[in-house]
């Protein structure tokens, strides 16, 4: 029998324990202050230098490249080495999943990544800690090496849509998989809301794990409330056991 195809949809609430406070949710702080959410608007950004000045001091400021995977992931990537399938696809932009040992193909990031900038014209890809060193060292708008166009974080602004190679293989994962499990997303954003129904559609097993309710509770199979950190190395174990 083939093993089960097992998908999880992780939001901002699997890397809480890593010390990461969730900027986009209803209550994060783009939506609480108008001008730090221009910093992340991709058109504030393309059209004023002095708002991206001021994105590259918040990045420089910005404690999620230093942040380390905590249990949660840590039990992901494990599951993965015991040669259970797994694909994880992410609302996160920390890359915390890899770090933890998940290779980087296991991976969608449905919002990109900020571990990485890119060019708005070129579309050449570097290191962030790359770009920050040249704004420490006195760039404080660093253009692309390349071409000398604009570099942004390589993470999906307000303004920009999700890139349709990652969602069309996102999907076709959500449908192709025995087991999808949300964790820590309230499943309120598109499209990470509708994976789940999607899921639960094409007959997977549908598990909710997140500390809030959310709009897909009724449709879960199972919904465990307890913190992601002990409560979902528990349940991949359960399913590694399960299924060997
Ligand atoms: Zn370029």
């Amino acid at each position: 029998m083939n093993k089960p195809l097992v998908a999880l949809l992780t939001g901002a609430g699997i890397s809480t324990d890593s010390g990461i406070p969730d900027y986009r949710g209803p209550n994060g702080v783009w939506r609480q202050d108008p001008e730090a959410e221009k910093l992340v608007t991709y058109d504030y950004y393309m059209d004023d230098p002095e708002i991206r000045r001021r994105s590259w001091q918040l990045h420089r400021s910005n404690r999620t490249l230093l942040a380390q995977p905590n249990a949660a992931h840590r039990a992901v990537a494990g599951l993965e080495r015991s040669g259970t399938p797994v694909r994880v696809i992410t609302q996160n932009v920390d890359g915390l999943h890899q770090l933890a040992g998940l290779p980087a193909r296991k991976v969608l990031e449905l919002h990109g990544t900020a571990r990485s900038v890119i060019c708005t014209k070129c579309a050449a890809r570097g290191p962030m800690a790359d770009a920050l060193a040249r704004v420490e060292a006195g760039e404080p708008d660093p253009p692309c090496l390349e071409c000398g166009g604009i570099l942004k974080a390589a993470t999906v602004m307000f303004g920009e849509r999700l890139d349709p190679v990652v969602v069309a293989e996102a999907m076709a994962i959500t449908k192709a998989c025995t087991v999808f499990i949300a964790v820590g997303s309230s499943l309120q954003v598109q499209p990470a809301a509708g994976l789940a129904a999607v899921a639960a559609d094409h007959g997977a097993r549908l598990i909710v794990v997140n500390a809030e309710p959310t709009p897909y509770d009724d449709r879960a199979h199972e919904v465990i409330r307890e913190p992601i950190g002990t409560s979902l190395p528990a349940l991949l174990s359960r399913l590694a056991n399960s299924a060997s």
